[in-house]
């Protein structure tokens, strides 16, 4: 496992998505480089995240003059020039960026991204529309696909497990998945055993097969 939290990484596009994940990983206590060409975002997040730097990532002197070369995350989040994303993606795999992600707004772009050798590819227009999906179709709080054929879903408890300790239930056998906390009223999760009893108004987190998370609740 990992001894300690990233705590550097280089953000190269400030739209949407990479404000997003700047100001997130801010939040968290991180050290945030964020390189954009667009000088007027760039003066925009001066002050929000440690340093906001204008340039243009396709260029390889500039990133090492701004020590893009010894980073050792990296994020690539720019979807408005898909050749802006692989040539900066190309500059880092080749500076031996030991962890590159990149976000991907095709099929085409990922697979791209993919064979240049980015670790980590994103779609992530792709993935909340398949997030949203299930949350509508389901009814579900949220959705988080686990991936192989496996979910986590946030909803509520089936009238038919009310009201008596989950291990009388058999939630395991009869439903075929794993209900791991609860959130009471008064907003606090709580870790789920056998001893606990639902009621109707908490919310549950539930893991298991797509079909089986997505279904528990109806009971
Ligand atoms: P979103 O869809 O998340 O809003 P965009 O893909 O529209 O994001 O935004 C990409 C950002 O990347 C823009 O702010 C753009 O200025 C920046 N960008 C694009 N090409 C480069 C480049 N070569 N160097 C630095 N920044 C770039």
């Amino acid at each position: 496992g990992h001894a300690s939290l990233v705590d550097s990484i280089v953000i190269i596009g400030l739209g949407r998505f990479g404000q997003s994940l700047a100001l997130e990983l801010m939040a968290d206590g991180a050290d945030v480089l964020a390189i954009d060409r667009n000088e007027e975002l760039v003066q925009q997040f001066n002050g929000k995240i440690t340093h906001a730097v204008q340039a243009d990532a396709t260029n390889e002197e500039v990133l090492r003059q701004l020590g893009v070369h010894e980073a050792t995350h990296a994020v690539v989040a720019i979807g408005d020039s898909i050749e802006g994303s692989l040539l900066t993606s190309s500059l880092l795999m080749g500076f031996g960026v030991r962890h590159v992600w990149a976000k991907a707004v095709s099929d085409a772009h990922g697979r791209i991204l993919s064979q240049i050798g980015v670790h980590h590819v994103v779609h992530p227009e792709r993935e909340s529309g398949v997030r949203v999906a299930h949350q509508v179709r389901a009814q579900l709080k949220d959705y988080i696909d686990l991936g192989g054929g496996y979910a986590l879903v946030r909803t509520t408890p089936p009238a038919s497990v009310l009201g008596q300790p989950l291990r009388e239930v058999h939630v395991r056998s009869k439903f075929g998945v794993t209900v791991i906390a609860s959130k009471r009223p008064d907003g606090r999760w709580v870790d789920v055993s056998g001893d606990s009893i639902l009621s109707a108004d908490d919310e549950i987190l539930v893991t298991g097969p797509i079909e089986k998370a997505e279904r528990f609740h109806l009971g």
